[in-house]
């Protein structure tokens, strides 16, 4: 029997390669068996080595490609053959990852594991459209809620759910549109508290829909969406910008034009 292999679960963040960070990129690198969810991009597959086994456990929503169980039987057999198992996750592996059940299951197999964070969906959204989560005077907390439980039952009773100064971010709750704004509006929240539903927070494809409270549900149903979708609901939310994607390319131009100036004045 070869020794047990070593289990890394490791954040891969909500969007392209850039939200990697080095440790990430690193286990990634050092991959013999990629375990990965369905939100990981392609260009982070890459980066793992052509001769690594890679085995997608994605989960979206209601539909389970492979079921958790699977997922951790799969993780601790691959372990056991000696492996360094990478267990990709979308995201922040804390945050609505199921993390602590994967752990929890190679504790009882006397498996090793490490974790490394990932940049949550949130995170990617607030820089990609350049709002904060909080801000002084305005947003004193940010709050991660989900409209999505085991049980199906979804409980609002948060006291961050009537504060007007928590920013309350949903995910996996897009289908929840129209109880969540009831259950806010009933809770004392203002119908012109702002809103913003992002899809895709963090890629190129990164769509943003901005409106109030009052109108949230009509909002989402609008929409159509293919890609995994946030609603952040507050005081926050209205700094929300639009044009990013115009602003970075006129950064690049700008920086290169900098540069060959500077090279025309101070040579190379
Ligand atoms: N661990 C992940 C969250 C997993 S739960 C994280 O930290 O981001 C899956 C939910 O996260 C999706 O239903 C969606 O609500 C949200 N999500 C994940 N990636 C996203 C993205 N790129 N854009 C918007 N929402 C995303």
């Amino acid at each position: 029997m070869p020794p047990n292999g070593f289990v890394s679960l490791v954040g891969a963040g909500p969007g392209d390669a850039d939200h990697l960070t080095l440790g990430a990129l690193k286990a990634l690198q050092l991959a013999q068996a990629l375990l990965y969810d369905a939100l990981v991009s392609e260009d982070i597959l890459a980066l793992a080595p052509q001769k690594c086994v890679k085995i997608c456990v994605g989960k979206r929503g209601d539909r389970l490609s492979v079921s958790q169980d699977k997922t951790n039987e799969l993780m601790v057999r691959l372990a056991k053959k000696g492996l360094h198992v990478v267990r990709l996750k979308g995201g922040d592996p804390s945050v609505f990852g199921r993390v602590e059940e994967e752990r929890q299951y190679l504790d009882t197999h006397d498996i090793g594991h490490k974790t490394l964070p990932g940049v949550t969906a949130a995170s990617a959204a607030a820089a990609q459209f350049s709002f904060p989560l909080t801000h002084r005077g305005e947003a004193r907390s940010v709050t991660f809620l989900t409209g999505r439980t085991k049980d199906g039952a979804i409980d609002l009773r948060d006291e961050s759910i009537s504060d007007p100064m928590a920013s309350l971010v949903f995910y996996m709750s897009s289908h929840n549109a129209t109880h969540i704004e009831a259950s806010l509006l009933r809770a004392g929240r203002s119908p012109q508290t702002p809103v913003v539903i992002i899809e895709n927070a963090g890629r190129h494809s990164a769509q943003l829909r901005t409106g109030h409270l009052c109108n949230l549900a009509w909002l989402v149903c609008d929409a159509s969406f293919d890609g995994p979708v946030l609603l952040g609901i507050g005081v926050a939310f209205a700094y929300a910008r639009k044009l990013i994607a115009e602003n970075l390319a006129c950064v690049e131009v700008e920086a290169k034009h900098n540069s060959e100036r500077l090279m025309a004045t101070f040579g190379n």
